[in-house]
């Protein structure tokens, strides 16, 4: 067999796997790390950077194979072009690099095609995130030890968190991240569907389930139950702000506001993050999940952009679509008019948004509207369903209620049960 088979082969194989598989994203913190680790960590996304902008400033002529080998770039500095040596930016990270400017390329190319304003790629003031593609080559891991490397860096890195991983997990790639709080590590692992599924059953609750997103209650499940949250910007970021307009612009004291405020981003959007991984870790135990394809966008820009912030509920929907892989996941188109239809006997009505109740005239049902709605997005998505896997859609429609606008409680007003995370 020749090479090149050998690598078709292999990758036909992990496809097969795959599918078998979920993936997930392992945070670790590296840990300890010396005054020389952190300018050595310093010195490679810097070089990481100045190789990308290298790039994109000539994509026709240096977007090619052979930029893996370069040892040196041009930068623009304010007294003009300056060479920059590349010391530590291993030839697969490069070769990473080269990819995602690929991979943005296409996408860009995939916008402008459906008609879309697109801009192009731009110079990058600050690398966040190195892709390291291949694990036992652009990094390797050790568990024993509880320490990484990295290609290009000589030094292994103790990190937090790899007992995480389980022993099974396939690792693929990963990410060397930098955050205000720090450097992480993020290992893309795929774990095998029927040990995670088997975890999930044991707590698995028998009904499929419908989801409202809303303003006032963040989720409204046909199950009745609500999310509510809501994790506005900090006092201290407010008063941070307030100091760092009065320093002056590039000073030494300005820089080290400014860490200490994206420092404080950070942990508002980890509270956000952990509020949303508390919501899918108990939405994983249905057995089947509908929800309309998101509005976010629109209450952004609409009246709602602040308390739609301030929850960060965007993310949601993208969690769900990874959720996909595991459990079905159905989304409803956004245009199905969900909030106005009688979930019992279909009677469509417009319902101003400050109606939280929905009256039918024609059966007399009265329910809450986010709860209407929930049940219509629940019925929409099983028929959804059924045209995949009627044998799958039938058994879930025969685990609820035969009436669900009669069977569910009275008190329609009320949230039946308010879950709200704790510590927020
Ligand atoms: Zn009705």
């Amino acid at each position: 067999m020749t090479k090149a088979e050998k690598i078709k082969q292999t990758l036909k194989q992990t496809k097969e796997k795959r599918k078998l598989q979920t993936p997930k994203v392992f945070q670790l913190k590296l840990q300890n790390l010396s005054k020389t680790d952190l300018q050595t960590l310093e010195r490679l996304f810097l070089e990481a950077k100045w190789f990308y902008n290298f790039i994109i400033a000539d994509l026709k002529n240096r977007l090619n194979s052979k930029l893996e080998k370069l040892k040196e770039v041009e930068i623009k500095t304010p007294n003009g072009f300056e060479k920059r040596k590349l010391k530590v930016l291993g030839s697969q990270i490069k070769q990473g690099i080269i990819e995602r400017i690929k991979n943005n390329l296409t996408a860009l190319k995939k916008i402008k095609e459906k008609g879309l304003k697109a801009g192009k790629l731009n110079f990058k003031s600050d690398f966040k995130s190195i892709p390291l593609k291949q694990f036992g080559n652009t990094f390797e891991i050790d568990f024993k030890k509880k320490r990484i490397k990295i290609q290009g860096i000589r030094k292994w890195f103790r990190v937090l968190g790899l007992h995480q991983i389980p022993q099974n997990a396939d690792i693929a790639n990963a990410y060397l991240v930098k955050k205000p709080s720090g450097f992480y590590f993020y290992v893309v692992c795929y774990l095998w569907k029927e040990e995670v599924l088997k975890r999930i059953k044991q707590k698995q609750i028998p009904l499929p389930v419908g989801i409202d997103l809303g303003i006032k209650y963040q989720l409204t499940l046909t199950t009745g139950e609500r999310f509510k949250w809501y994790i506005p910007e900090t006092r201290r970021l407010k008063r941070l702000q307030k100091i760092l307009a009065r320093k002056e612009k590039g000073s030494r004291n300005y820089q080290k506001i400014k860490k200490l405020i994206q420092k404080e981003w950070e942990y508002i959007r980890n509270k956000r993050k952990d509020v949303i991984n508390k919501v899918i870790s108990y939405l994983k135990r249905f057995p089947f999940i509908a929800i309309q394809k998101d509005n976010i966008k629109g209450w952004h820009e609409g009246l709602f952009g602040k308390e739609v912030q301030n929850t960060g509920i965007g993310g949601i929907t993208a969690r769900l679509r990874n959720l996909a892989t595991l459990i079905p996941v159905e989304f409803v188109p956004k245009y199905e008019p969900t909030t106005q239809i009688c979930s019992k006997c279909g009677y469509r009505q417009k319902l101003e948004l400050s109606q939280r109740i929905f009256e039918c005239p024609k059966c007399g049902l009265k329910i809450d509207r986010d709860l209407n709605s929930a049940w219509n997005i629940l019925k929409l998505g099983l028929k959804q369903l059924a045209k995949k896997n009627k044998a799958l859609a039938d058994r879930l429609m025969s685990a609820l209620p035969v009436d669900c606008g009669e069977v569910t409680p009275v008190e329609w007003a009320l949230p039946t049960m308010k879950r709200e995370a704790p510590h927020l």
